[in-house]
């Protein structure tokens, strides 16, 4: 099938929590399971790193390189939530939105909560993060994830549902949205592949720690269902330009689909007029989208060592 054929080894990605720990700790940790602190090289070929190798990431502070069979399912470290598996694309987003310590922030479709912990380490435990899902059982592993602390205040509801207008909100400054989307850019990895045969049927069980990959387990991408998430994307991009305070809104997918990435962009662009793209977003990132839309980002597993990402900044335009 296409997806074993297309299939890229990926490195493990480990974000440590800076909120209860450093990495200086993580990799003394590290360390004593017999893992080596080496060093990143430009062109290495991640899906094949050295077995008990570790690597700084180049891109994102706090985020650590690991071989792709590396196991911690029995480690301290992953059960007592000192390092957070999180694939490095799916890092972006909250590391691009760069919200402010002590602001106020909404991570709109937040669960199981990756991004809103990483907000939170960026925000250094300070300020308000309000973390939306519609998704009960969703939202109560983000509620696990992120510890319960006083200023992640999480809400079972669409955020469609969440009233721009209501007090409670008037000082969100930025928000960060990563709807539900086709999730075609999701990258099996191959050392957790078990393809069972049954009458005829191919079915996969694939285990991901990611975020992005249970919500979207053996559905089938047509046409149709691209174009629904897309018009749903741009309804809730919309939504997030009606806060009145809201200067900074970060979009991402983990589509490969033009129309729920650079298409949505392109929709929300031209429906209103006091949101632009960010300029000089992540210089150091070279992929950039395609048609030449050259402020938003993209990911290429095969390449970039990541599962396939999207992600856009927009920004408030000043009062002229
Ligand atoms: N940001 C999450 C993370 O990093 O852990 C992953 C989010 S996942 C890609 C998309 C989420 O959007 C799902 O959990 C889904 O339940 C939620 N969702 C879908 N429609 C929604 C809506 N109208 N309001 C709030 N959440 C919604």
């Amino acid at each position: 099938p296409d997806h074993i054929r297309n299939a890229v080894v990926l490195p493990r990605y480990a974000r440590v929590n800076t909120n209860i720990t450093s990495i200086e700790k993580v990799l003394e940790a590290l360390g004593k399971m017999g893992y080596v602190l080496g060093d990143y090289v430009e062109g290495l070929h991640l899906g094949k790193m050295k077995p008990k190798t570790v690597l700084h990431d180049p891109h994102i502070p706090n985020l650590l390189i690991l071989p792709p069979n590396s196991d911690f399912h029995n480690s301290d470290l992953l059960l007592k939530g000192h390092i957070i598996l999180q694939d490095k694309a799916s890092c972006f987003p909250a590391f691009i939105l760069n919200p402010s310590p002590n602001s106020t922030v909404i991570d709109a479709c937040a669960a199981p909560g990756n991004k809103t912990s990483h907000l939170s380490m960026l925000m250094n435990n300070t300020g308000t993060i309000h973390a939306f899902d519609k998704d009960p059982l969703r939202l109560q592993t983000l509620i696990r994830l992120t510890g319960r602390a006083g200023y992640i205040k999480a809400k079972r509801t669409s955020f469609l549902d969440i009233d721009p207008k209501d007090k409670t909100y008037a000082e969100v400054s930025a928000i960060l949205l990563d709807p539900s989307c086709s999730g075609s850019g999701i990258t099996r990895r191959l050392d957790h592949l078990l393809v069972q045969s049954a009458a005829g049927k191919e079915s996969s069980t694939v285990v991901v720690e990611e975020d992005e990959a249970d919500e979207n387990g053996g559905i089938i991408n047509s046409e149709a269902r691209i174009k629904a998430l897309a018009d749903f994307q741009v309804e809730v991009l919309m939504h997030a330009f009606k806060f009145k305070k809201v200067n900074r809104v970060v979009y991402s997918t983990c589509s490969k689909h033009r129309l729920e990435n650079e298409g949505v962009v392109e929709a929300v662009l031209s429906a209103q007029s006091e949101f632009q793209l960010a300029k000089n977003v992540f210089p150091e990132w070279g992929r950039r989208g395609v048609d030449g839309m050259k402020e938003v980002i993209r990911t290429l597993p095969e390449e970039d060592h990541c599962i396939g990402f999207f992600v856009a900044l927009f920004e408030r335009k000043s009062k002229a």
